[in-house]
């Protein structure tokens, strides 16, 4: 049986659960531990596939086609495993199962309850499809206190006594503010926070605190003493300037030795290689060089709403030896401005990008971007919707259908991008239409695609046959093809049956590549997406 990592948060939301629970998976998989690492939250959506990237930041795909909380695309960065469906679950699907378990007479005429149906659904998600991991860790979301968030809590504690103490650790994070005026840094708030966690009847293992400066001795021994744990149990979770650090920072505190020793595993565990954790600090610590990339998007205000593609272009950074620095750009900045406002805001770009998005409003100014980058033969990436503007632009400009749009934007128009109202997945056909539930419904999770040799694409890939993740409800038109191709634009990926162009490229330009798929998802901190790598370098060019 694997062991079980609880982590939970309090005082405060956004302290980095996501990122701490990743760091501490990181750990554990440099002493040669196989970790997993799930997510539940406590909110009543089924999934975060509608709701907004102003509330809830990105919405992270899974392979097997799981529109997820953006954490576990910290899981796989930093741990480099695929997460799969298995591995997320809110308060809403757990009570929708329930309900459908009610309805279908599972419950055989039972009083259905919190206690014991839902902590047992919540329980069942926990344990189930688990092979051979050494490490469970499972991330609860939310703050400690929240009502939504009790019934998990009940949850975990129940599962913890199911398999004994010995096998589950409870580890709590918190923040430590520092008052200028006293210039102390202050423990009451973590102290209620583990009071608050023990009325549900948890007592915090491991205490990390967030802090923006190291903890004094004092500091530590007066936490220790009034949240009933041992010194070296409290540890700084410092503030740092990237995320890539952390895993070194907590090691330097002690954290995995401390989490071992609780499972008594310390004595037979191995010496942790940290290496490849200490190269890419060494990168970022040492650029070579430094481009700028405009973002031209519509959640520019909430970095969250981009978090893996920031991450993507990062990536792409360490890979190049380059600093990455991006430019916010609101699309609809660019609508209907004179070309020289259009030229201040987009000139002094080394590469622009386009990434996903759904609806049309800033649509028009994307397409300003996409023709701006393609007749100044600045570097061009288009990520789903920006592969579709960038399709859109062209049809327009070079085979001078004005009218060329997407039926998602406007009903009456050229139907260059438009519902397919079939794919196939698996061998199974895929039906979606107009009255298609809004969640789940799109084409989502991994996809195929075969590549046309002696393409810039090919080349990227070197590969003829690559697998990328989706997620979009509209698909470009195929037919167009033949004459796009006559003006030097190729579609050179295909879904396998032909019927669906998974990329676009501009012949003659140094960079121009727009793909119906969300690279994004696959970057890793250790190997970057080539797509992105590949950009970074035409633009560093
Ligand atoms: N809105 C577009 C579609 O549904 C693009 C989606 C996206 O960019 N993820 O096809």
């Amino acid at each position: 049986m694997p062991k079980y990592i609880f982590v939970t948060g309090g005082v405060v939301s956004s302290l980095g659960k996501g990122i701490a629970s990743a760091s501490i998976g990181a750990l554990l998989q440099s002493r040669g531990y196989k970790v997993r690492i799930r997510k539940l939250d406590p909110y009543l959506n089924i999934d975060p596939g509608t709701m907004s990237p102003h509330q809830h930041g990105e919405v992270f795909v899974t392979e097997d086609g799981a529109e997820t909380d953006l954490d576990l695309g910290h899981y796989e960065r930093f741990l480099g495993i695929h997460p799969h469906k298995t591995d997320s679950i809110s308060g809403g699907k757990i009570y929708f199962n329930v309900l459908t378990k009610e309805r279908r007479g599972d419950y055989l005429g039972a009083t259905v309850q919190s206690i014991p149906h839902i902590t047992d659904e919540i329980k069942e998600f926990i344990s189930s499809d688990i092979t051979d991991e050494d490490f469970i860790i499972c991330e609860i979301g939310g703050t400690v206190g929240d009502i939504e968030g009790l019934i998990f809590l009940e949850a975990i504690r129940q599962f913890a006594n199911d398999i004994g103490r010995e096998n589950a650790l409870f580890i709590h994070l918190t923040l430590l503010p520092y008052i200028k005026t006293a210039g102390e840094l202050k423990t009451k708030p973590s102290q209620h926070s583990v009071k608050t966690l023990l009325e549900a009847g948890i007592q915090a293992d491991i205490l990390m605190c967030r802090s923006s400066m190291p903890m004094s001795d004092s500091e530590r021994k007066k936490l220790a003493l009034f949240c009933n744990l041992v010194p070296e149990d409290v540890i700084v979770a410092l503030d740092l300037d990237n995320i890539y650090k952390i895993p070194l920072s907590y090691h330097k505190e002690g954290l995995d030795v401390r989490v071992l020793e609780h499972f008594g595993m310390l004595s037979s565990s191995r010496e942790p290689d940290l290496s490849r954790w200490e190269e890419i600090v060494e990168v970022m610590e040492h650029w070579e060089r430094e481009v700028t990339i405009g973002i031209v998007g519509k959640y520019c205000g909430l970095q969250d709403a981009y978090k893996s593609l920031n991450e993507a272009l990062f990536h792409a950074g360490l890979a190049n030896r380059c600093k990455v620095k991006l430019k916010w750009i609101e699309s609809e900045r660019l609508e209907g401005k004179t070309s020289s406002t259009v030229e201040e805001i987009l000139s002094n770009l080394d590469g622009i990008l386009v990434p996903g998005g759904f609806g049309y409003r800033g649509v028009e100014g994307k397409i300003i971007a996409a023709r701006y980058a393609r007749e100044h033969k600045i570097p061009y990436l288009g990520i789903c919707l920006g592969m579709q503007v960038a399709a859109i632009e062209i049809v327009r400009d070079i085979l001078g259908i004005q009218d060329a749009n997407s039926t998602e934007f406007v009903k009456e128009c050229t139907p260059l991008i438009a519902l397919m109202h079939e794919w196939d997945q698996g061998g199974l056909k895929q039906k979606r239409h107009e009255g298609s539930d809004k969640g789940g419904t799109l084409r989502l999770g991994s996809y195929p695609c075969i590549l046309t040799k002696g393409t810039l694409a090919w080349n990227i890939y070197s590969q003829d046959k690559i697998y990328e993740r989706h997620r979009h409800r509209y698909e470009m038109d195929i037919n167009y093809e033949q004459e796009l191709a006559k003006k030097g634009v190729l579609i050179s990926g295909k879904s396998p049956d032909g019927v669906l162009p998974e990329i676009i490229e501009v012949k003659d330009h140094p960079f121009f590549i727009g793909v119906q798929f969300h690279p994004e998802f696959k970057s890793q901190p250790f190997s970057a997406h080539p797509l992105f790598r590949a950009f970074i370098k035409a633009s560093i060019g």
